[in-house]
């Protein structure tokens, strides 16, 4: 596996940014996740036999722990409250390669989830990986960006990072450990307070909060967009870079706003992989967009 992923230097809609390229860590164990989960796939964990986690059947924690769990030949417990008969019938994306590395998934949505408490020998792990261990794999890509900002000779009051949250974890450990560095980020499966809240259960100082940029309009995690497609598209066009349907949209429009009002600072936007989800997302892109040409709108 390849932690040290490059910064490249794009342009989109004539604006400069930098990407970290997070998606080329590993094919399993890409960009987000593949931090997340630093601490799991690399430190030696005695007396356990199982992972227990929940969550969403189509999220990238679901392939990539059902593929930890593979390598270190745990059994692999994920529950969700609900599977759609499409995806039953005919697994895809995630959901797919989460069942071939035998992951077992449970329809209950009697699930205690955040209160769930572990048994004997079982690893739990909240939902989105919202976990304390996810800092070892945070704190590590700290350093490969202030390294890269200090080779470049990029001041850090004219440097921000941006990433889109979901449990806002990612966002939270990588501004605890730049600080003198600002962390951008913005929603994307709640609003505002959620994501506060996901920050507080992590740490309750808020003084070490990254910021969270407004976002144009709100958005419901997982629902079809037109502009989400259209900046996915575009992107793909322009940067050669193809970015994920769920959170990236989101975190684009938000950040080429900010840079319309702030052409002068230097952004490097973190690309977390997940591209695996990608499969299931276009799909119902393409179903959505024909539809509408039948005179159908979902
Ligand atoms: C899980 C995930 C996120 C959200 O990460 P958080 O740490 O929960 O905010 C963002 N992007 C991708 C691609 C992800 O897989």
């Amino acid at each position: 596996m390849n932690f040290d992923t490059p910064i490249e230097k794009i342009k989109f809609e004539q604006f400069d940014f930098f990407v970290k390229r997070d998606d080329m860590i590993d094919e399993f164990f890409s960009g987000n996740k593949a931090r997340k989960l630093h601490w799991f796939l690399t430190n030696d964990i005695k007396n356990i036999n199982k992972i227990v986690s929940y969550g969403s059947s189509q999220s990238n924690l679901l392939y990539s722990l059902s593929k930890l769990a593979q390598n270190r030949n745990w059994k692999f417990d994920f529950y969700v409250d609900h599977i759609a008969k499409q995806i039953k019938l005919e697994p895809k994306g995630n959901y797919k390669g989460a069942l071939e590395f035998k992951a077992n998934i449970i329809e209950d949505i009697n699930f205690p989830k955040e209160k769930y408490v572990a048994k004997k020998q079982e690893l739990f792990i909240q939902e989105g990986g919202r976990d304390k261990r996810a800092q070892f794999g945070i704190k590590i890509l700290s350093q490969e960006l202030k390294n890269w900002i200090d080779k470049n000779g990029l001041k850090y009051n004219q440097t921000k990072i941006m990433l889109p949250s979901g449990t806002g974890t990612t966002a939270l450990y990588l501004q605890k450990y730049l600080k003198d560095i600002e962390v951008l980020t913005c929603c994307c499966v709640g609003d505002e307070n959620y994501l506060l809240k996901q920050f507080s259960m992590l740490e309750k100082d808020n003084k070490t909060y990254p910021t969270i940029l407004p976002r144009a309009k709100k958005y419901h995690f997982g629902k079809l967009y037109k502009e989400f497609f259209e900046i996915y598209n575009k992107l793909l066009q322009e940067t050669k870079i193809e970015f994920e349907l769920l959170y990236d949209p989101i975190g684009w429009i938000t950040i080429l706003q900010y840079k319309k009002e702030n052409p002068n600072t230097n952004i490097i936007y973190i690309h977390q992989g997940g591209l695996k989800g990608n499969e299931t997302m276009i799909d119902r892109y393409v179903r959505y967009i024909k539809n509408r040409k039948s005179g159908f709108v979902l």
